[in-house]
């Protein structure tokens, strides 16, 4: 079967975060299981009833999982099985159709052409002849906050030595990641006849002179830099605002969400603390109260330059290694014990857009770089 058949396959298969990935896994199941691999599946039902699964097929001269739960396996290759949502008008989202050396559909690029190109990889190879295990690792839940792997970090079926964490990066070896945080912030007011301004308290003001607050925040991060990065330091984000019920009525509660995206390595809660000596500079106002929901904290990543697994794809991408800005699963796979690299085919900035695709070239590609980390870190 051709990488190309495979990936249409997989487009075909309906795998949008916001119901079950079973019919997907189903499917990767049988092709694992019909190369020799050892197939594990972690199922798990997510909030809204639909049940999500995470899948590790490893190569079955490594142990028996009951023999060794925490094996450590030398290389997995991790793709995300999930999709983000596609326009109800884009007719073919689940038929790929290749036009101009470009195969489109929705995961065409974000992250079935990886998935494609692991499995063709796999049945190029004669897996008996490796000497170190071999992992391959399909999750759910990416496409809404790298769940999937998280819920597999935690549990840690395994650990590995080395990771390669499918993304579209047009091939290119991303050895470190920023990470991504959000927290939603609740500014307490007290409503009063807008009239009489003195008898309440505005929450939207409150909320103005923190934001405020949070834009020299954000100036001082810019002191602590990562010139592996651009920007080479911490962004902070105010995205949302909701405030107030009327225009003549002083504002009895503003919310808003503040994201921020850290450089490897800064000190987990600084962006934290620094909102926390805000908030308490701005107790002149005695009626200041605010509560903070930290919703989410994904550190980044910042695998060894030297990294013999970095070395190695940069010679055979011919391309050197750089970083990227958007939230990826290699935390998970660190916490694993991985020394992970993000890589994979088609363009991150077509991602996500009605007609993503990825270019064929580059499929191909992958199969054969894909094929040669398998020979060289397993055989
Ligand atoms: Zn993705």
């Amino acid at each position: 079967m051709t990488v190309e058949q495979t990936l249409a396959d997989l487009v075909a298969i309906d795998s949008v975060s916001t119901h079950s990935n079973a019919a997907i896994i189903s499917y990767l199941q049988k092709r694992c299981e019909s190369r020799g691999l050892r197939v594990q599946t972690f199922p798990h039902v997510d909030p809204h009833g639909e049940n999500k699964i995470n899948l590790v097929a490893r190569t079955s001269n490594s142990a028996k999982p009951n023999e060794s739960p925490g094996e450590t396996v030398e290389l997995a290759l991790v793709g995300h099985t999930d999709t983000v949502p596609y326009d109800p008008t884009w007719a073919d989202a689940l038929r790929l159709t290749e036009t101009d050396g470009k195969l489109f559909g929705r995961g065409a690029c974000d992250t079935k052409a990886f998935i494609a190109a692991t499995l063709t990889a796999i049945e190029t190879l004669d897996l008996t002849t490796l000497q170190r295990p071999l992992a391959l690792v399909f999750t759910c839940d990416e496409e809404i906050g790298c769940l999937g792997a998280k819920r597999l970090a935690a549990s840690k079926p395994f650990t590995a030595r080395y990771a390669i964490v499918g993304e579209p990066t047009s091939l290119r070896p991303m050895r470190a990641g920023k990470g991504y945080c959000l927290a939603e912030i609740i500014v307490h007011g007290r409503e009063a006849h807008s009239a009489y301004p003195q008898l309440g308290g505005s929450a939207i003001f409150r909320a103005a002179r923190l934001i405020a607050r949070i834009e020299q925040i954000a100036a001082q991060l810019q002191s602590e830099r990562h010139e592996d990065f651009d920007p080479p330091y911490t962004t902070l984000n105010v995205g949302l605002v909701d405030g107030g019920s009327g225009k003549n009525v002083v504002a009895g509660q503003c919310h808003f969400t503040l994201e921020w995206r850290p450089i490897p390595n800064q000190e987990s809660d600084l962006v934290l603390r620094l909102l926390r000596d805000a908030i308490a500079d701005l107790q002149n106002d005695a009626e200041f109260a605010c509560d903070i929901d930290a919703g989410r904290f994904d550190e980044g990543f910042d695998t060894p330059r030297q990294s013999e697994l970095i070395t190695f794809l940069e010679e055979a991408s011919s391309s050197k290694s750089g970083t990227v800005a958007f939230g990826t699963e290699a935390p998970s796979l660190i916490d694993l014990r991985a020394e992970a690299v993000v890589f994979g085919p088609g363009d991150i900035r077509v991602a996500h857009r009605t007609g993503e695709y990825v270019p064929v070239s580059e499929l191909n590609q992958c199969v054969k770089i894909l094929r040669k980390s398998i020979e060289k870190f397993c055989l």
